[in-house]
């Protein structure tokens, strides 16, 4: 399905662009109507894949980090975040809840909050070329004023 509208956001990976990039989703996000809940599950989920590039994607390094994100005629939002750092080796075990390679300062749930703030999760990701986390969220915040 085509979207009937598209953003795109290219930003470095410093912690200082993951409140600009989650904000920006946000603001995008809010021509589907969304209630407040939705609105800061979109902020969580995006905070969290954002801030896995920064710290992990590119651990010693600053790199670019690519948002995407589509509007579709149902409702539905879909959002892109690729980076093109080290990759996840095994990418099953990495989205398991608790699991972490920075153990000691990371809980290793950032794909379970992002799993359970979505509808949709897929993660893509090849060693030493790059992760993409595809989110996917139906907002119905609309509907329920509407009713
Ligand atoms: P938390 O999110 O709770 O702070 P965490 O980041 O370790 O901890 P997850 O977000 O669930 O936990 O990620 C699990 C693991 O997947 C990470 O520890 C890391 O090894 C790997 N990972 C996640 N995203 C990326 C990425 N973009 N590039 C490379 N590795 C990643
Ligand atoms: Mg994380």
């Amino acid at each position: 399905m085509k979207p009937i509208n598209e953003m795109r956001l290219r930003i470095e990976s410093r912690s200082v662009n993951e409140a600009f990039g989650r904000a920006t989703v946000a603001a995008f996000a809010a021509q589907l109507d969304p209630n407040i809940e939705e609105i800061s599950d979109i902020k969580t989920a995006v905070s969290e894949a954002v801030t896995n590039c920064i710290v992990h994607a590119y651990a010693q390094s600053v790199g670019p980090i690519y948002i995407w994100a589509g509007i579709y005629e149902n409702g539905v939002i879909r959002i892109k975040i690729r980076d093109r750092g080290c990759g996840i080796e095994n990418v099953k075990q990495a989205m398991e809840p608790l699991f972490t390679t920075l153990g000691g300062e990371r809980a290793g749930l950032g794909f379970a909050v992002m799993e359970s703030f979505c509808d949709k999760i897929k993660v893509s990701s090849k060693k030493d070329v790059g992760t993409v986390v595809t989110l996917e969220k139906h907002i119905k915040g609309r509907e329920n004023a509407d009713a």
